[in-house]
Parts: C-alpha cells; sequence; structure tokens
C-alpha cells in the first residue's frame, strides 16, 4: 500500500450513488466462519486463534479496542446528520451518549474507565476524531453504507464474514472500501495484517456483489495517517487463495490436535499467557465439539 497525506478525494465527494444490490447476508447457516481478524490471529499464533475461537476464553475489556469502538460509532452515526451538520462538535458532542450506548450492551466496560476518568477518556476519543476531520470533510460525503456485514460461503471452505465501516460510491461508480484505525499507522513492513484485512473485504465485495473497489482505504486517525491500495482481480483472486490456504492449515490442526504457539513480540497483548506453554502455562483440555463447531473437523 502507498501512504499519502491527502485524504479528500473530489471523485468520491459531492452526490453519491447507491451501492446495486448491496445488501448483507442475514441468514447465517450453521457453519465454519473466518473473518479477517481471525485469520490473522491463526497467522499470528495458531494457539491464539485456538483459545479465541475454538476454547472462546474470556479476554479482558481492553482500553484500546474500547477507545476505537467508540470513536467508530461516533464517526458511523455521524452520517445521520444533515451535511451542514457534520461538524467536529457535532462529532464530539456525540461521545458521551456512544459511550453510554456501548456501556448498556457491555456492561463489563465500567470498571476499564472510572467516573473520575471520564472526562479524560472522553478527551482522547475528542482528539482522535479531530485528527479525522484533518483527513476528510464529512460535509462532502454521504456514504452508500456503514458497518455493513458480508457474508461469502468459500467453496469447500468456511463462510467468510467482514463488516466494512464505510463505503462510498461516486457518480462514475468507483467504489472506495474505508476503514478507521484508531491506533498508528504500522512501520514499512508490519502493515501486512491490516492490508490482508481490506483485501478480505474486497474479496467478499467482489464474490457477493461483483464488484472491484477501485480503491481500499486505511485511515489511521493514531497519527493521521492514509494508506490507500487499488486491487486488481488477480491480487483479490490471490488474497483469496490466501484465505484458502489458511483454512487448510486450520482444519489440518484441528485434525491433528496441533495448535502450536508461536511466540512473538506480540505475545505481550495476548491475555492468555497463564494458558500458554510458552510462558510456562497449560492450555485447557480441548472439547472435539468446540473443534467441530469451529472447524466442522469431527475428532
Ligand atoms: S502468549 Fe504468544 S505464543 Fe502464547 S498463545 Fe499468546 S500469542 Fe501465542
Amino acid at each position: 500500500m502507498d501512504s499519502t497525506g491527502d485524504v479528500v478525494d473530489g471523485s468520491y465527494c459531492g452526490a453519491m450513488t447507491s451501492l446495486p444490490g448491496l445488501v448483507g447476508s442475514s441468514d447465517t447457516p450453521p457453519a465454519p466462519s473466518l473473518s479477517p481478524s481471525r485469520a490473522n490471529d491463526f497467522a499470528q499464533c495458531p494457539l491464539l486463534f485456538r483459545f479465541r475461537v475454538l476454547d472462546r476464553l474470556p479476554e479482558p475489556p481492553s482500553a484500546a479496542a474500547a477507545r476505537g469502538t467508540l470513536v467508530h460509532r461516533v464517526l458511523e452515526t455521524l452520517f445521520d446528520h444533515p451535511a451542514a451538520e457534520r461538524g467536529l462538535s457535532t462529532a464530539v458532542s456525540a461521545v458521551p451518549e456512544a459511550w453510554e450506548h456501548m456501556l448498556e450492551r457491555r456492561p463489563e466496560l465500567h470498571s476499564l474507565v472510572p467516573t473520575s476518568e471520564l472526562d479524560s477518556w472522553f478527551a482522547q476519543a475528542a482528539a482522535l476524531l479531530g485528527t479525522y476531520f484533518t483527513l476528510e470533510d464529512p460535509f462532502r460525503l454521504s456514504p452508500s453504507q456503514r458497518e455493513l456485514k458480508l457474508e461469502f460461503q468459500l467453496p469447500e471452505g468456511p463462510l467468510l464474514k467482514g463488516v466494512v465501516d464505510r463505503i462510498d460510491v461516486a457518480p462514475n461508480g468507483a467504489v472506495r472500501v474505508v476503514d478507521y484505525k484508531t491506533g498508528k499507522a504500522p512501520r514499512a513492513g508490519y502493515g501486512d495484517s491490516a492490508a490482508f484485512q481490506m483485501r478480505f473485504y474486497a474479496v467478499l465485495l467482489w464474490r457477493t456483489q461483483g464488484t472491484l473497489p477501485s480503491v481500499l482505504q486505511l485511515m489511521y486517525l493514531g497519527d493521521g495517517q492514509v494508506l490507500r491500495n487499488s486491487p486488481t482481480t488477480d491480487d483479490l483472486a490471490a488474497t483469496e487463495q490466501r484465505i484458502a490456504r489458511t483454512w487448510s492449515a486450520i482444519t489440518d490442526a484441528a485434525r491433528s490436535g496441533s495448535w502450536r504457539p508461536r511466540r512473538s513480540p506480540l505475545c505481550g497483548w495476548c491475555a492468555h499467557q497463564a494458558h500458554c506453554p510458552e510462558f510456562g502455562g497449560t492450555p485447557p483440555d480441548l472439547d472435539s465439539a468446540d473443534v467441530r463447531r469451529a472447524t466442522g473437523i469431527a475428532v
């Protein structure tokens, strides 16, 4: 992906059209599924994938993840307002209500931010929103879709699932897939997981709608960088093959029962060190019903 500082792309501004027939499937068959996040988990560490997808071990709430969800919620609802009202003040004033919405759904988040630290918490979200407004002008945008759920049954594989933050469609029909990140852009050579996530979304659009996105755009609100990529059908075919290889490796692990830990600097963010042999822990016994539910493999 190339990096640019200039994000406001006039070809996607002004009057927008809708993407024909773009709807998310709501009928989820009882079949194994795979999202880009979980595929990235397996690539990072097969044992982490097992803990999250098969064992479904609980993880404590993460401040970074909660902050990200909060900002995503505000940016999603920002476009409910008339264009002329989509200013930074509107976004910032929506932060407390968005947080209340999250607390209603996930009461465990109460412990993450004590009442005495709420002002600081909201200020952090406001700073990220301020960066967003330096990158593009929501007055001039009318997204075709927000928080779009997409699913595609990979032949002889899992149900591929993804939620796209935003899709813009230019008057000429060009489609832009936009994803907000509340962290900083990865250093050179460390952006593979985010690039893979975007191409995973592009595969979903391509396979379900026959749409080849013109632009995949990652907006890093932590440092104001934007990464863009224009995929080709060959790129997406290669991504689909990569997904199929990942699934093949997952089902191999399910058959063999070998979910190898892969130690890396990312272990510092792993919530499961207590169960990880790399850190002196012991994984819980694996339930064959969980293996079958998550992978379709009977063991
Ligand atoms: S601590 Fe590291 S090696 Fe162990 S499960 Fe987590 S990511 Fe994998």
